[in-house]
């Protein structure tokens, strides 16, 4: 049996999807490179660790994945590039377009750097950013459903969908020589081969590595030191939605468009972690329809105006070295507000959240 130790006081709520071609197909499809500082976080702000590699050592190989996925974005946006992006940018919906006028020239709004293709690509035709709903977007490129799955099965690869392994078996030496897996029955059957490359996620993975104990591995394969299944990191974000003073229209266009970057990096670092503020342009019409669920016939006017007006913003934290904590769960502020005055709140929220985490 499984356990799951909770740190802290915010569970993480982990979201992935169990199907062929995995999380990529609800994926936002945001797809950043670091930025050089990132990788001498300690010699440049004295906290962290350094990594053994630099940016440039990865440079040509970010390139070659973005010329997979078909990528598109702004170019200053603190990574540098020695190649264009693949793919020109998607035309700025309305609410990019009045965000970035009104937060200028405080904030500067970038492209978000994201596989989201603006015309046909590599031989698939995809259609224009216009659908913004939660889980198709048609002009998302889901790298691993669309292109690695088809190249596999191209090349002769066998997939077997609808299969959950549940065991791993290992040689007398340790190596791993067999899956077992139920079908969609639940009849187990057992795949042999010479060489096992586990890609089952973040968390099924040590998950299937800590069920596979035997008398050689009690605590499961690849688990001498106890590591497996601990340290995950992601990136906890803390979101707002705000009341603007003028109709911005969220929803037309794709979900996550811009971001305010400037504080992807800076001195601040030595203090708290670097951050990005995503602006989502989701539409907020999830707030009507829950207004009219709860029979909130009175207000419903004043319901559908602000569906509108409203704008949601995310902090997403990177390169925290806490253990996973989720942040108060995506908590939701309301109430009329500048396009400032929300950043503002946004960044004291934040404050108030990383002190939280240092003081937990
Ligand atoms: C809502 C959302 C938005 C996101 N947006 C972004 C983004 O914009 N940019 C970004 O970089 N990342 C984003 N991510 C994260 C990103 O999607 C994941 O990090 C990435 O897909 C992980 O890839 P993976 O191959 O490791 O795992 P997955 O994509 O989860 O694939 C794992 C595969 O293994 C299979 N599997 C699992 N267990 C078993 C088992 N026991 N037996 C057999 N098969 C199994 C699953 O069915 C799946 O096919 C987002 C995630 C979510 C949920």
């Amino acid at each position: 049996m499984i356990t799951c130790h909770q740190a802290g006081p915010h569970p993480f709520a982990a979201q992935y999807i169990r199907m062929f071609g995995g999380t990529s197909w609800h994926w936002a499809a945001q797809l950043w490179r670091f930025v050089p500082n990132d990788f001498r976080q300690y010699s440049q702000y004295g906290v962290g660790k350094d990594w053994p590699i630099g940016y440039d050592d990865l440079e040509e190989y970010y390139y070659q994945a973005e010329v997979i996925a078909g990528v598109g974005g702004s170019p200053d946006n603190g990574s540098p590039r020695s190649k264009p992006y693949p793919m020109e940018r998607v035309p700025a919906s309305w609410l990019q377009q009045r965000v970035t006028a009104r937060l200028a020239p405080d904030f500067t709004v970038l492209d978000d750097s994201t596989g989201r293709n603006s015309h046909s690509y590599d031989g698939h035709a995809q259609p224009a950013a216009v659908i913004t709903t939660a889980c198709r977007l048609p002009n998302r490129r889901p790298v691993s459903r669309r292109i690695a799955a088809q190249q596999a099965e191209n090349s002769g690869v066998q997939v077997i969908t609808e299969a959950v392994v549940y065991q791993l078996e290992h040689d007398a030496k340790g190596n791993i020589v067999a899956a077992n897996y139920y079908d969609w029955n639940k009849v187990s059957h057992r795949v042999t081969a010479e060489t096992f490359v586990l890609a089952a996620n973040a968390i099924e993975t040590p998950k299937l590595l800590l069920m596979s104990v035997s008398d050689k591995f009690p605590n499961g394969i690849a688990n001498a030191h106890d590591n497996v299944g601990r340290n995950l990191c992601d990136h906890p974000a803390i979101g707002v939605t705000f009341d603007v003073d003028e109709e911005i229209w969220p929803g037309r266009g794709p979900v996550s468009p811009c971001s305010i970057g400037q504080f992807r990096d800076g001195d601040f670092r030595s203090e708290h972690s670097p951050f990005r503020i995503d602006i989502s342009n989701a539409s907020q019409v999830a707030s009507v329809t829950k207004a009219l669920a709860e029979g909130l016939f009175g207000k419903l006017q004043e319901a559908i105006r602000f569906a509108p007006r409203a704008i949601a913003l995310a902090s997403k934290m990177r390169l925290s070295s806490y253990p996973i904590e989720q942040p108060r769960d995506l908590e939701q502020q309301q109430g009329r507000a500048g396009f400032t005055h929300a950043i503002a709140v946004l960044g004291r929220e934040r404050l108030c959240h990383q002190r939280h985490r240092k003081n937990a």
